[in-house]
């Protein structure tokens, strides 16, 4: 243990300046939600459940005057009975789309579950955009980057809503800034006005100084047990937007003409606020635990997304193992330095959906959560880890420590005595 001590004091000592530029952001973030809050007005009678339909819930509605501000768009949609982030995704394709029309994504394939949504995977469930009649295409990224050449050429005149993702999802590839769709929305809004850009910004949140919205995105959607909950929100998603648009996706969620208005919530919303106000540190605890995870494993000779060297636009660190015994003792090591199910030993596993086997680590207190400490990967090559969160950086550092020695002990990798 005292070598592996030793390595990651090392690299902790060569982030110092990037943990500095990381922090400063949490500064930024944290002063604007507590002007947002302080705008509002928040108090203890925010936090009230309500019963019923909910009306004038008003917890609901400054939650979600909050968010609104927060993204700089004209409304906003934060629910716990938005059941996930695919949920939030779905019902913004639905509410944006009609029989006949198409979608087109502009990076690439979307993630895994938004393609049962489209209709593309292999299997069509019932009630799929597909079979709603409404077509989809998509248009790969070129060199890491946006292809708005590409993307033009690939409108029809049927496309109403062009969908972007910022987080690399399960793909080797670079995450994209905010203002990576600014090229993108331009070109949408000055020759295609009509068309809608929406932005799936899952893992994104509070990971730098602004948000899509600030750079022409129409719509962005994500998860509340994911960077904006904080890690407190115990379920929920949110879509912010223009008020017209939200008002069409409210309606797939409730009733049309009800939207917004309904909705009660008889739990309290104060995990809601206090995971909003949490969330810019929570954030970068996890993105210390990412960097430190990237160094570590670049000093020990494997190749990592993004490297440790490079800006970051989301809270995902992919590590390539190369060997399928060091993806799964790095999981265990994950898993056994858990909060919550720590005795659990993680081995690979058929999923529903994937065609390879998955290894998963995850003892988070919100049952799923990735904005806790969790890593999983496909039981493939090159034996990629995929590792996000983290409450605390100490728990992250902990836990780090805790792989190495599981990796070491496997026999899979050795370390030099220094
Ligand atoms: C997590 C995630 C989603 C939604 O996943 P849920 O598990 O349904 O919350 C969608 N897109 C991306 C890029 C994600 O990371």
């Amino acid at each position: 243990m005292n070598r592996i001590n030793q390595i990651i004091r090392q690299a902790e000592q060569e982030l110092q300046e990037q943990f500095a530029e990381i922090e400063a952001n949490e500064e930024m973030r944290t002063r604007q939600v507590l002007d947002s809050f302080r705008k509002f007005g928040v108090s203890y009678r925010h936090f009230a459940p309500t019963t019923g339909y909910g009306y004038d819930d008003i917890g609901r509605d400054t939650l979600e005057k909050i968010y609104a501000d927060l993204f700089h768009t004209e409304a906003a949609l934060m629910r716990p009975h938005v059941a996930s982030g695919t949920v939030a995704l779905s019902l913004t394709l639905f509410g944006m789309t009609k029989p006949g029309e198409r979608i087109l994504s502009a990076t690439g394939m979307p993630y895994d579950t938004l393609q049962s949504v489209i209709g593309t995977g292999k299997k069509t469930p019932p009630g799929s955009l597909k079979e709603m009649g409404i077509g989809f295409d998509c248009v790969e990224l070129k060199d890491g980057k946006i292809d708005v050449e590409a993307a033009e050429a690939a409108i029809t005149e049927k496309t109403t809503l062009i969908i972007a993702q910022r987080s690399r999802g399960y793909a080797w590839r670079p995450s994209l800034m905010p203002e990576a769709f600014e090229d993108l929305a331009e070109m949408i809004h000055t020759r295609h006005p009509g068309i809608r850009l929406m932005v799936d910004n899952c893992y994104g949140e509070f990971v730098r100084g602004d948000e899509p919205t600030d750079h022409g995105a129409d719509l962005c959607v994500g998860s509340l047990i994911k960077n904006p909950g904080g890690g407190i929100a115990p379920t929920g998603g949110y879509v912010v937007g223009r008020r017209e648009d939200i008002e069409r996706i409210a309606y797939r969620l409730t009733a049309p003409s009800l939207g917004r208005e309904l909705g009660s919530y008889a739990a309290s919303y104060r995990p809601f606020y206090q995971g909003l106000f949490m969330a810019p540190h929570t954030v970068t605890q996890a993105l210390k635990t990412a960097l430190l995870t990237a160094r570590v494993f670049e000093n020990l000779g494997f190749a990592t997304t993004p490297p440790a060297n490079e800006q970051r636009a989301d809270i995902i660190q992919a590590i390539r193992f190369g060997k399928p015994e060091l993806l799964v003792a790095f999981c265990q090591g994950i898993q056994t330095a858990s909060p919550v199910d720590s005795m659990a030993m993680p081995e690979p596993w058929d999923m529903p959906g994937y065609d390879d086997q998955v290894v998963m680590a995850a003892g988070t207190f919100v049952a799923g959560a990735s904005i806790e400490l969790s890593a999983d990967g496909p039981m493939r090559e090159p034996y990629i880890a995929y590792m996000q969160g983290g409450l605390t950086y100490t728990h992250g550092r902990i836990a780090l420590g805790e792989a190495l020695n599981r990796m070491l002990q496997t026999g899979a990798m050795k370390v030099q005595e220094s």
